[in-house]
């Protein structure tokens, strides 16, 4: 048997972005509100991210993972919302209607809105092609958190952490938490990607060596790894790491199954649903925001991606007319990608008034200039760096003198 549902807005994915989203909702629609969510409990990758680092934007809190997911779980619950877990949308019917699956089997929702909060995830050392051996002990930050702060599993040995992110820090954490010894972690940049103040207090705190310039050539191990072999692209000299343990961190991948089914417009760079500045995807009442379109930016951003379509969408139910034609915002080989990904006339600002972007360089002073037909638009030098492994954000208003009969608008960093 088929339960037929059809609330005013669908929510797909109960992390901070789609939470945030339905508690906003909630406050007008309460029930009409509807979270699908395939993990057993919500909250997204911070119910076992279990450091503080959380909430410092959107609640104003330095908090832990699980407590901002609670948080967060509570608002959404409070505004009335209903919340659905263990329940994966899978399909989209032939009548248009998203199918799930949850412990009451099968439904059928057909929303009047509907909104993609599904996140990213970090690429499995498959997809990474990295060859050698197929032991076991080879796994990404999700992976080795949901272990540890899930299922509460202990480890012990030598690890070796692939990547130099903010969350490649989180990962050394969980490690040393969970008995590991996080003994090196492999970037092929010049430097660890994340914050300068995360490098010295990882190498007191954890032990832990970063070896630059390097890129992992093969996993040696018979049942369990045993070793991996590291190559400097500077000098081509290879050389081994002796571990129990790898996690690949980073190499996110958006969660966009769904919307490839729906069939949306998508940027080939994030390989994300392409969005306006208020976060409408090319599908009439279908939005998308958090990770899903920046992979991956803070919880904190992407809660406020929440706040922000929430006025988008309250706007489409009331029947608001939908925003006129705009420019396309493309990037140049200085950044990988921009979010969101069209400006139009009179619409909204984008989130917090910024642009999102990716990039591979260190640069400390960062220059970001619009251009439009060959001539400079707009500029601004940020007071932040911009660097590899983490999202970059520039203020929007560098698109203040946007031409929309000009065509698009490239964007660079210099
Ligand atoms: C190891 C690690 C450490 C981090 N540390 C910090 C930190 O200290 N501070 C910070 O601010 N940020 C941190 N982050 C980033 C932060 O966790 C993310 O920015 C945030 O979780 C993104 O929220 P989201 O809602 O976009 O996606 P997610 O949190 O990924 O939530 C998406 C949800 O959608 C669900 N979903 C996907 N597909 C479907 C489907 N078909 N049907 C139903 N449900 C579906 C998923 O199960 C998931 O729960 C960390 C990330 C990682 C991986």
């Amino acid at each position: 048997m088929v339960t037929e549902l059809n609330p005013k807005v669908l929510i797909i994915g109960a992390g901070p972005s789609g939470l945030t989203a339905a508690a906003e909702l909630g406050k007008s629609l309460g029930s009409e509100v509807l979270v699908v969510e395939r993990e057993a409990t919500p909250g997204g990758i911070p119910r076992h991210s279990d450091h503080p680092g959380y909430g410092m934007r959107d609640l104003k809190r330095f908090m832990s993972g699980p407590a901002y997911a609670r948080k967060l779980t509570q608002a959404a619950e409070d505004a009335g919302v209903t919340i659905l877990t263990s329940t994966q949308v899978t399909n989209i019917g032939a009548d248009g209607a998203l199918e799930a699956t949850g412990p009451t089997g099968r439904l059928s929702i057909k929303p009047e809105a509907l909104v993609l909060a599904t996140g990213a995830r970090e690429r499995p050392r498959m997809a990474r092609r990295v060859p050698g051996d197929r032991p076991d002990g080879v796994l990404t930050t999700g992976q080795l958190q949901n272990m540890v702060h899930m299922h509460d599993q202990k480890l012990s040995g030598r690890a070796v952490i692939i990547g130099g992110e903010l969350v490649s820090w989180s990962a050394a954490l969980t490690l040393k938490e969970a008995g590991a010894k996080p003994v090196a972690l492999v970037t092929k940049y010049p430097r660890s990607e994340s914050y300068r103040v995360f490098r010295g207090p990882g190498k007191v705190l954890f032990g832990t060596r970063v070896v630059p310039n390097s890129t992992v050539t093969r996993i040696i191990g018979k049942g369990q790894v045993s070793a991996i072999e590291v190559e400097n692209s500077e000098t081509g000299e290879r050389s081994t790491i002796e571990t129990d343990w790898v996690v690949f961190t980073g190499d996110w991948v958006p969660d966009h199954e769904i919307a490839r089914m729906l069939g949306l417009e998508m940027d080939p760079a994030t390989k994300s649903p392409k969005v306006d500045t208020g976060l409408r995807t090319s599908r009439p009442g279908t939005f998308a925001i958090g990770n899903l379109l920046h992979p991956v930016d803070t919880a904190d951003v992407a809660a406020l991606d929440g706040k922000h379509v929430a006025n988008q969408v309250l706007a489409y139910l009331g029947g608001a007319s939908a925003p006129t034609d705009g420019v396309d915002l493309e990037v140049d080989s200085s950044l990988r990608w921009v979010s969101p990904n069209i400006i139009r006339p009179g619409d909204t600002a984008p989130s917090r008034e910024r642009l999102l972007f990716w990039t591979d360089e260190y640069i400390a002073r960062p220059t970001v200039e619009a251009r439009q037909g060959g001539k400079v638009i707009g500029s601004t030098r940020t007071s932040w760096p911009a660097a590899p492994g983490r999202v970059f954000r520039a203020p929007s208003s560098i698109l203040g003198k946007v031409d929309y009969t000009a065509g698009p608008v490239t964007i660079t960093v210099r």
